[in-house]
């Protein structure tokens, strides 16, 4: 009788992969045992049909596993007689980390059904649904070591735990009204409401009220997102003038009046993440358009936890739902927490006793041409682990960037991408990012022994290298986004880069942004980039589009024809302002240069007349993609000398369209289109790899992908295509020198 030893390595822990396994042994008539170690799931299996019991292993998984390696062995010796579940092992090396998962139709319906006793239970999960990293304390995955382990299995819950044939079976988060966490209202005032917390919430949010409530990875702020009054005073009380709200539906019905929708984006909206998914609205619709001013997109999703969905379906009009934090701090996890920084801002609270333990942001993605782009890594996608093809002896721990920070670890044969912490230079943020890092070492029980940061010596994840013991090494900003993508496909050739984001530090001291590389895993050369302009006023001009714009004017017009152009730009100010302007940009005072492909679009947003003054970063982007018309495709002019992209020939196009806004964004988004392809056209045998926050825009994802798409052309869709994956191309980096 033969005897295999298998050892699976993947997405296996916390997806129901131990109880599939013994389902398929007790069909396949396998004897021996399974459970978790750090190094995976190991089975044990001896019987006549081990072979098919392996082909279903491999068949047959359960929706949210992935089998990334299975070492199998054959094993003589020991008899068993059954075959069972083994108690985990802690110990050391790899680790694998289970995603959190939004509520599945099974569990729907016995929350649905009045004789079930989880009837409207708000904490009803199983082992295809329900939290697993938000609160997990530390791997291997088992209820002792997660935020659960204070609650005590009843005898009902313990009895499916122990059952192999029920749905619950070794379900950690596993629970019943009898054993399970509760639910409580607060007032803004912090003092508990007696009577029924969900009807509190729900007769707030009726009166325009705005609430918080506990999610997976930490609270939302909810409110009526028809009441254009309460989205406003949201918008006041939160100092967030205009940057996008999300928007959560009670059901796909509801949702599918206010947004169009295509078949991929339906899924990922319906599936078992359920991340907030950015799509076109609809015109016309009842919902505030404080929501999202001056803009067609919106980003929606669906209620994903049971208590999210016992209150929407009590409700007939979709809620605001974004992340308690202030502006872009990390997302606050604990009522006193909330009542600390919020409490002027909600009116209640809607809370319970199940601690979170990691925070964690609701993930945000768009769809272009029927491919994913990543926008925000969070519930269900983090933190995103890879193999690595060759083990490293060593761990390496690379810090990120500013913005959208994150973190990844390299140990053993895995890297690790955190979640989205947020904006650093807080010491919210920056308590966040110690503590990302402080888990991630601590689940991996390593000691890294290389920091690798950016080049920008004022970031606080730079600072944080440069104060720790172990060696550090500086990885530049724009080729880090080329490495990012390198990693999210295992990419080891030379490849044409294309790193289009906004300002970053370069070796020499200078700020790029609109970078076209010839990279290996080694090193890049700088083969174009745009031609540097002037940023008038430094961080001003950042805020300011109108004094990037006006830099470009300067570039192709005298003062005095710049002055008496007809252009929203020059409009934009008064004669001696422009003056002044033009005298910091001739003598070069606080006029730093950048090639930032992120500024130009901000530049061009102000020179359509589309926005003089941003509200927020990438708003100047956002706004011109909303009058994006797919059927003008003409780009404007530009010249190409020795790599640098002169802007000149557009900027005069541009001036004679006369603040035309669909000509201009369509034609500008073609122009872009058209720079790539003037260098893929000089390298056509390299693979074209695109990075950085520029392609966030979806008018310039859905063109690049109808053009290249077909060919070897590499866009991230697992990984954030901004600076949220700049520690992965760090790392990257890193592991292969
Ligand atoms: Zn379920
Ligand atoms: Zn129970």
């Amino acid at each position: 009788m033969k005897q295999y030893s298998l050892t699976i390595q993947g997405l296996v822990q916390g997806v129901g992969f131990r109880p599939f396994v013994y389902r398929e042994a007790l069909a396949h008539g396998i004897r021996g045992w399974v459970k978790n170690t750090p190094q995976g799931v190991i089975i044990k299996a001896q019987g006549e049909h081990s072979e098919a019991f392996v082909n279903a292993l491999r068949t047959h998984l359960p929706p949210n596993a992935r089998i990334d390696s299975m070492e199998i062995s054959l094993l003589e010796g020991e008899v068993y007689t059954d075959f069972t579940i083994r108690e985990s092992v802690v110990g050391e090396g790899g680790v694998t980390i289970p995603l959190d998962r939004a509520l599945c139709p099974a569990c729907e319906a016995e929350m649905d059904d009045p004789h079930n006793r989880r009837y409207a239970y708000p904490f009803i999960n199983c082992t295809d649904c329900g939290p697993r990293y938000t609160i997990l304390h530390t791997p291997p995955y088992d209820r002792v070591r997660t935020s659960m382990n204070t609650f005590g299995m009843c005898l009902a819950c313990a009895s499916e735990y122990t059952d192999p044939t029920s749905r619950c079976y070794h379900a950690q988060p596993i629970s019943c009204p009898q054993c399970g966490p509760q639910l409580r209202f607060l007032n803004h005032q912090g003092n508990v409401l007696s009577g029924d917390p969900i009807d509190h919430a729900i007769t707030m949010l009726k009166e325009g009220k705005i609430i918080a409530l506990k999610g997976l990875g930490g609270f939302h702020l909810m409110c009526d997102a028809t009441n254009d009054e309460t989205v406003g005073e949201l918008r006041r009380r939160k100092h967030r003038k205009a940057k996008p709200l999300a928007v959560m539906f009670g059901s796909l019905e509801q949702l599918e009046t206010y947004v169009s929708i295509n078949e991929v984006e339906r899924n990922h909206i319906t599936g078992s993440i359920k991340p907030i998914v950015i799509v076109d609205a609809k015109a016309g619709t009842s919902l505030s358009p404080q929501i999202a001013p001056h803009i067609q997109r919106l980003g929606v999703f669906l209620p994903y936890t049971p208590l999210h969905r016992l209150l929407c379906e009590q409700i007939d009009f979709p809620l605001v739902a974004t992340s308690a934090n202030i502006s872009d701090e990390p997302i606050i996890v604990s009522s006193d927490a909330l009542l600390h920084s919020l409490s002027h801002v909600v009116e209640g609270i809607l809370d319970h006793n199940r601690p979170i333990v990691n925070a964690l942001d609701d993930a945000v993605i768009q769809i272009a041409e029927d491919r994913v782009v990543m926008l925000r890594l969070g519930r269900g996608f983090a933190p995103h682990t890879f193999p690595l093809a060759r083990s490293i002896t060593q761990s390496i721990l690379a810090l990120g960037a500013h913005q959208k920070s994150a973190i990844a670890l390299g140990d053993h044969t895995t890297m690790v991408l955190s979640g989205h912490i947020g904006d650093l230079g807080s010491i919210e943020a920056d308590g966040y990012f110690d503590q990302t890092i402080e888990t991630v070492l601590r689940w991996y029980q390593c000691t890294p022994c290389l920091l690798v940061h950016d080049l920008h010596p004022l970031y606080s994840s730079t600072r944080y290298a440069h104060h720790q013991p172990s060696d550090h090494y500086g990885v530049q900003h724009h080729y880090a986004h080329i490495l990012a993508c390198m990693a999210e496909y295992g990419l080891d050739e030379t490849v044409l880069g294309f790193a289009f984001d906004g300002t970053g530090y370069a070796a020499d001291g200078t700020l790029w942004g609109g970078e076209v590389m010839i990279a290996t895993l080694h090193g890049y050369e700088r083969i174009g980039h745009l031609k540097p302009f002037a940023l008038l006023g430094g961080e001003n001009a950042i805020k300011e589009p109108r004094r990037i714009a006006l830099s470009l004017l300067f570039e192709s017009y005298t003062l005095d024809e710049v002055i008496r152009l007809k252009s929203p730009t020059v409009e934009a100010f008064l004669p001696h302002e422009i003056r002044t302007l033009h005298h910091m940009w001739f003598k070069n005072i606080n006029a730093p240069r950048s090639s930032s492909m992120g500024r130009l679009f901000d530049a061009v947003a102000s020179l359509g007349g589309f926005i003089q003054t941003l509200e927020y970063e990438g708003q100047g982007g956002m706004m011109l993609e909303a009058f994006v018309k797919d059927s003008i495709t003409e780009p404007f002019a530009f010249e190409v000398n020795d790599g640098i992209i002169n802007l000149s020939p557009m900027v005069l196009e541009i001036i004679a369209l006369e603040g035309d806004k669909t000509q201009i964004a369509s034609r500008f988004i073609a122009t872009v289109v058209a720079m790539i392809a003037h260098f893929v056209h000089r390298y056509p045998h390299l693979p074209i790899v695109i990075g950085g926050g520029v392609f966030q825009n979806h008018a310039l994802m859905r063109r690049l992908y109808r053009r290249f798409g077909e060919g070897a052309f590499y866009a991230q869709q697992q990984t954030p295509i901004n600076d949220g994956s700049i520690a992965l191309g760090q790392l990257y980096y890193a592991i292969h020198n």
